[in-house]
């Protein structure tokens, strides 16, 4: 089991970490030659979707990112990177981001809340965005004040918040399940 972090910009170190805790093998994209490796899963972090966007089609690595994705490679996007599976980006999720979605008083803040399949867990919002139209295959995992905060379709998991910003690991062993049972299957 390899998972690959997208570290273009942004809090990818965070999540190399998490996955260490878990005893997960990892390693870090930030051109075409690193994303040549063999790879179960793919995890793109937060940090500026619009940074991020150019610094991808810059290295070459939007187009076989999508490829990828579209061919069932497993994705975890936090925050910019559930921006960047939108239908604007690289467009393999159903739904519609709408960034900063929340107004300058509550730019960034934390809460504990529900997550489906797993109950409550530490969120962490900086600047983030949320789901607002998700399509029918899109199975919504949490909602915040009526807002999509968290949603899966088939291998691709998002989540507006940081959950490699606290202690728990419950959402990544999540993702790391989602990525052996693709393993699996072959
Ligand atoms: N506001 C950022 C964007 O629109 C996302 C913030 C984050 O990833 N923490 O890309």
């Amino acid at each position: 089991m390899r998972i690959a972090i997208l570290a273009l910009q942004g809090a990818f170190a965070e999540h190399q970490q998490m996955l260490r805790r878990l005893q997960v093998d990892s390693f870090l994209i930030r051109n075409a030659d690193d994303w040549n490796q063999r790879k179960d899963g793919l995890i793109i972090p937060g940090g500026e979707s619009t940074a991020m966007l150019k610094i991808m089609k810059d290295e070459g690595l939007f187009a076989p990112i999508q490829t990828a994705l579209r061919g069932g490679l497993p994705v975890f996007g936090t925050c910019a990177g559930l921006i960047m599976l939108d239908h604007e980006h690289l467009g393999t999720m159903d739904i519609e981001a709408k960034r900063n979605a929340y107004g300058r008083q509550l730019g960034s803040f934390f809460t504990i809340h529900d997550f489906k399949g797993i109950g409550d867990i530490p969120m962490t919002f900086i600047r983030a965005p949320y789901i607002e139209r998700a399509g029918p295959k899109v199975e919504i995992l949490s909602r915040l004040d009526g807002k999509i905060i968290a949603a899966k379709q088939e291998n691709q998991l998002v989540c507006a918040f940081h959950p490699e910003l606290s202690d728990d690991t419950r959402v990544h062993e999540w993702f790391v399940q989602i990525c052996q049972s693709r393993q699996a299957e072959g």
